[in-house]
């Protein structure tokens, strides 16, 4: 098992942690704070750097099999790891950054568009929600209101509740498709202070005024029952797909 440093902050950039056990371009730490791709956002990248200064290129982040295992994918080999040996991570903190800025977006965008999320995605400068709605967002409109959202630069908070207590309050799970994550009975709620409350495991910004300026690209008609909202980054219009 792997304790979940980012859970408890998402600012942090530096970590100590021991090999726990290594496999070809794999290696799980017994702590970490490399997020692995879940609920939509992509996994952490970063560098790993052995006693002896030689470094280590992390290319992803997944999950593993077991609960809290959290598998770093390395570029090269892991020959030079072994079990037992301490080492220090260093995440790529602009792109998590950007990430946590944008992941935290899509809350506030579901708090815009009023209408069950059926799926999401967050990239590096831009990101996605499908709503199940038969009509389209009217695009400008909802630009709008996610600036002034933004404007407000309200506080972002997390609480623990067990599971019992989000069961009996099923309208906090805004999205469909993604289970919120759950450990040892409890669940991680998300507040976006007076705007946005639901279970998430991901990470996020402390603040929404961080999130800074984000357009609406394109509100896509997926199926009858349907609408795509992409949202991009300025700097980043060249990146989406
Ligand atoms: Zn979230």
């Amino acid at each position: 098992m792997t304790e979940l440093l980012f859970r408890d902050d998402a600012y942090a950039t530096e970590f100590e942690a021991v090999v726990l056990a290594v496999e070809p371009g794999k290696v799980v730490l017994d702590r970490t704070l490399f997020y692995p791709e879940g609920g939509g956002q992509p996994g952490d990248t970063g560098v790993l750097t052995l006693p002896d200064g030689r470094e280590l290129r992390v290319s992803d982040t997944r999950k593993g099999a077991a609960t809290d295992e959290v598998v770093h994918m390395l570029a090269d080999a892991a020959l030079v790891l072994t079990p037992g040996m301490r080492l220090s991570g260093r995440l790529d903190w602009e792109r998590r950054h950007r990430l946590m800025r944008m992941h935290t977006c899509l809350h506030l965008l579901s708090a815009v568009i009023i209408a069950p999320v059926t799926g999401g995605a967050v990239g590096d400068g831009y990101g996605r929600l499908d709503f199940d709605l038969p009509e389209s967002p009217e695009r400008e409109e909802v630009q709008e209101k996610l600036a002034a959202l933004i404007a407000k630069d309200a506080a972002v908070a997390f609480r623990w509740i067990t599971e019992s207590e989000l069961d009996a309050r099923p309208e906090l799970v805004k999205t469909m498709s993604v289970q919120p994550p759950r450990d040892r009975g409890q669940v991680r709620l998300v507040e976006v202070e007076g705007i946005d409350l639901q279970p998430c495991g991901g990470t996020h910004v402390r603040r929404i005024g961080e999130i800074g300026e984000v357009f609406i690209s394109k509100v896509e008609k997926k199926g009858k029952q349907n609408r795509r909202v992409r949202l991009e980054f300025p700097q980043a219009a060249a990146t989406i797909t």
